[in-house]
């Protein structure tokens, strides 16, 4: 899987000086690295019945519908405040400077169903947990989570303890 790496782009200062982003477009315009990022991230998942894909605006809603095609589940958008038409459940979380917030329509999960969650980088882990968080408010099972790349240093997995975490790739 290792090989992938050098299909990330790292692009140093961006969005703000000091961030090392990793840009996963190059990895997508390879059809082979999305044909395997496809297949690996519902890899652990197939067969275990998942329900829902649960994919996070905005690079979440690239990959997670591939992903739930693949499982046979259906596809549910996670989205910023306000971009949602029906009736939503938000949660609102802390970022470095100030809180965030984020949405799922209510009718998105049924009580019992079986989630993964999947997004392209797990960081801090504030935006996933977010997530289980609005999964589990409707009642749903979060079956796991899965991400493209994880930044191991900062430990983002502490703030996710008990869930099934996998990544592709790790730095
Ligand atoms: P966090 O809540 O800190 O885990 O941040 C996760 C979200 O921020 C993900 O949706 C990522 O898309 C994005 N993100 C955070 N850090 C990076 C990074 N170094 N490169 C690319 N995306 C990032």
């Amino acid at each position: 899987m290792n090989h992938l790496k050098a299909l990330i782009r790292e692009v140093p200062d961006f969005p703000k000086p000091g961030i090392l982003f990793y840009d996963i477009t190059t990895l997508l315009k390879d059809a082979e690295g999305l044909h395997l990022l496809i297949d690996e991230l519902g890899a652990a998942y197939a067969g275990k019945g998942i329900d829902k894909v649960v994919g996070i605006e905005a690079r979440g809603f690239i990959f997670a519908p591939a992903v739930a095609y693949a499982l046979n589940a259906g596809f549910v958008p996670v989205r910023k405040p306000k971009k949602l038409p029906a009736v939503t459940e938000r949660v609102e979380y802390q970022l470095e400077y100030g809180t965030d917030a984020l949405e799922i329509h209510r009718d998105a999960v049924d009580a019992g169903e079986n989630v993964l969650i999947v997004d392209d980088v797990l960081a801090t882990g504030g935006t996933a947990r977010a997530v289980t968080q609005l999964v589990e408010k409707l009642g749903g099972k979060v079956a796991g989570l899965g991400f493209v790349i994880e930044l191991d240093f900062l430990k983002g997995r502490e703030k996710l303890s008990g869930y099934d975490i996998r990544a592709m790739l790790h730095y």
